[in-house]
C-alpha cells in the first residue's frame, strides 16, 4: 500500500467502483438493534481505508465477545458475509450472521441452472443435475488458495443435452464443470442463497437499515468524514469519540414514557413566516 498523502503517510487510496473515492481510513461500527429503547454504538473499528470488510469482522466478533456484548444475531452487509465467516461467528462466538452471500457469478452469464440446481451426494461425492445426469466421484482441488470439490459432468452426457448451452455456457461440447466448497460451507452457502431470495428473510434483514441512517448521522452531523487528526491511531480516537458523541444525544434525548419533557413549537421556516404575512395583509 503506498504513501498517497503528504500530510500522513498512513492515510491510503480507495474506492468502491462507481460509488466513492477517498484517501484516509475507514470506520465500522457496530450498533444494537433492540427495540424498545435507544440504540448505541457498542462497538468503533478504524482500519486503513483499503482493508476489506471481511478481514475485520473476526476482530469485532472477538471485542464485542471480549466485553459481553457478543450479540445473538448481527446484521451486516454483504461486504462481510461469506460461508466462512457465517460458520466462523456461529461456531466460534454463537453468533448467528445475517447479510446476503454472493449469489452464483454464472447464474448471471448463464442463466439456465446454478448451483443450487445441483443435488450432492456427499457420501458417495457426486453431483446430480437438473437434468438427471450425475457426475463421477468429485475431487478435491484448491482454487485461490482455498479448498474446493471439482465436479466434473461427463461430455456425452452434457454433449446430448437440450440444455447444455444454457447451462455450460461452452460451444466445444465439453461437460459441465462445477466447483464445491466443503460440505458444512457449502451447505451455508445453498441454504442463504435460497434464504435471501424469500420475504421472512428479507423482513428480517431489514433492520439492518437502521446502520445506514446511523452512518448519514455520524457522517454528516458530526463530520466523520472529516479527518481531524494525523495517523490510524488518533483517527481511531476521532472515531470513538464521535460514536460517544451520538450516544450521548440519544440517549439524552430518550425518557420513560409518560416523562418527557413538553418540546417547543418549532419555530416558523422564513417561508411559512411569508405565506403568514401575505394572508394577514390586507388589500388596499
Ligand atoms: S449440460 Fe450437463 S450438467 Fe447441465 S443440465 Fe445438461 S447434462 Fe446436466
Amino acid at each position: 500500500m503506498e504513501i498517497v498523502s503528504p500530510h500522513d503517510p498512513e492515510a491510503r487510496y480507495s474506492c468502491k467502483p462507481g460509488k466513492a473515492e477517498w484517501v484516509g481510513y475507514k470506520d465500522h461500527q457496530t450498533e444494537t438493534c433492540d427495540t424498545g429503547g435507544p440504540n448505541v454504538i457498542v462497538h468503533v473499528t478504524t482500519t486503513p481505508a483499503p482493508e476489506q470488510d471481511i478481514a475485520v469482522l473476526d476482530r469485532i466478533h472477538d471485542a464485542l465477545a471480549a466485553r459481553d456484548l457478543a450479540p445473538s444475531e448481527h446484521l451486516v452487509d454483504s461486504g462481510y458475509v461469506t460461508p466462512e465467516t457465517i460458520h466462523r461467528a456461529a461456531t466460534t462466538h454463537g453468533i448467528d450472521l445475517l447479510g446476503p452471500v454472493r449469489v452464483d457469478p454464472r447464474a448471471g452469464e448463464h442463466p439456465g441452472f446454478t448451483k443450487e440446481d445441483f443435488q450432492p451426494n456427499w457420501q458417495d461425492r457426486t453431483l446430480t443435475c437438473p437434468r438427471g445426469a450425475t457426475s463421477p466421484p468429485w475431487h478435491p482441488t484448491v482454487a485461490d488458495g482455498h479448498k474446493r470439490i471439482s465436479v466434473l459432468f461427463p461430455r456425452a452426457a452434457c454433449r446430448a443435452c437440450e440444455d447444455r448451452l444454457k447451462c455450460t455456457g461452452n460451444t466445444g461440447g465439453r461437460g459441465r464443470q462445477i466447483l464445491l466448497m466443503p460440505q458444512h460451507l457449502q451447505e451455508i452457502q445453498t441454504r442463504v442463497r435460497l434464504d435471501q431470495q424469500t420475504d421472512p428473510w428479507r423482513q428480517r434483514y431489514a433492520m439492518r437499515a437502521g446502520c445506514e441512517a446511523t452512518v448519514s448521522e455520524t457522517v454528516r452531523a458530526h463530520g466523520l468524514r472529516h479527518c481531524r487528526y494525523r495517523g490510524l491511531a488518533r483517527t481511531h480516537v476521532q472515531h470513538v469519540l464521535t460514536a460517544a458523541g451520538t450516544n450521548i444525544i440519544r440517549l439524552s434525548e430518550c425518557h420513560p414514557p409518560g416523562t418527557a419533557p413538553p418540546r417547543n413549537p418549532r419555530p416558523a421556516t422564513p417561508f411559512q413566516r411569508l405565506c403568514r404575512n401575505i394572508s394577514t395583509t390586507k388589500p388596499s
